[in-house]
């Protein structure tokens, strides 16, 4: 699913989000992933589609000498390896990929596993050079403190916010959000973006990033090959 600049609607990159077909149907993400948390198949799901990923990204930089940043999704339960983080900088040098091409969105709530020390987990992912996105924020618990001291670069705030808002306020919840965000120097990102009306909020208070169906929802790689050409 494409990500969009708000100040001038070009292209940022792209979330990459699983899809599992079966007897011709799509089962939504929604549906499996938990189950595989469960299971523990997830670690082989996030590094098969970050596997993936890296190879679709090799193929654009030689066909069009344009790599767009890439966000995967990092499941908490490779959090219990203190050394997981190897694994995807191994599989990026094969591909010979930028790290800093590369965003690893981890949910706010598993930044606040306890039995996981989430700030030499998140210093050494950007000691590899990877960007690192907290998803889904506003719905976890991590306290104001430890957002003080997290070493990131982008909050994706939570689509309830946009939806709860009242967008002729500026006395919202995303507001404050986005008020820490500027004073922590972290990028924001705001999903689920889906009418005109938002958009021109999400403008107004001056977010970085947009993410929602109003541009585009998810789109197989052939078709965001052809997006990502249009709007670059
Ligand atoms: P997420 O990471 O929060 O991803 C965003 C979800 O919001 C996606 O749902 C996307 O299709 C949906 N979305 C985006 N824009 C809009 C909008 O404007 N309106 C509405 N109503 N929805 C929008 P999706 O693809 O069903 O994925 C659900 C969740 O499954 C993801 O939530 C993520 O937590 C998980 N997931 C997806 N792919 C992976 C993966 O490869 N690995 C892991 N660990 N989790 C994944
Ligand atoms: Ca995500
Ligand atoms: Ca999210």
């Amino acid at each position: 699913q494409p990500k969009m600049y708000v100040k001038n609607e070009k292209l940022y990159g792209a979330e990459a989000l699983v899809r599992w077909y079966k007897d011709g149907e799509m089962i939504s993400p929604g549906k499996f992933i938990p189950l595989f948390e469960k299971n523990k198949f997830i670690m082989k799901l996030d590094l098969y589609i970050f596997e993936q990923v890296c190879k679709d990204m090799s193929l654009w930089k030689e066909k069009y000498n344009f790599v767009p940043t890439i966000s995967i999704n990092v499941s908490k339960e490779h959090f219990a390896n203190e050394n997981f983080i190897d694994e995807y900088a191994k599989i990026v040098d094969k591909h010979k990929i930028e790290r800093g091409k590369i965003d690893i969105e981890i949910t706010e709530s598993a930044t606040t596993e306890e039995k996981v020390d989430t700030l030499k987990l998140l210093n050494s992912i950007k000691e590899k050079g990877f960007l690192v996105s907290i998803d889904d924020f506003g719905t976890g618990y991590s306290s104001l403190s430890m957002l003080q001291n997290m070493p990131i670069d982008i909050i994706k705030i939570d689509k309830i916010f946009v939806d709860k808002a009242d967008l002729n306020s500026d006395n919202n919840i995303i507001n404050y959000i986005m008020f820490i965000a500027k004073h922590l120097g972290v990028k924001t990102i705001v999903e689920g973006v889906e009418t005109k009306e938002q958009v021109e909020f999400i403008k107004k208070i001056k977010s970085d990033i947009i993410q929602g169906y109003y541009y585009s929802k998810p789109i197989s790689k052939e078709e965001f090959e052809i997006y990502f050409n249009e709007h670059k």
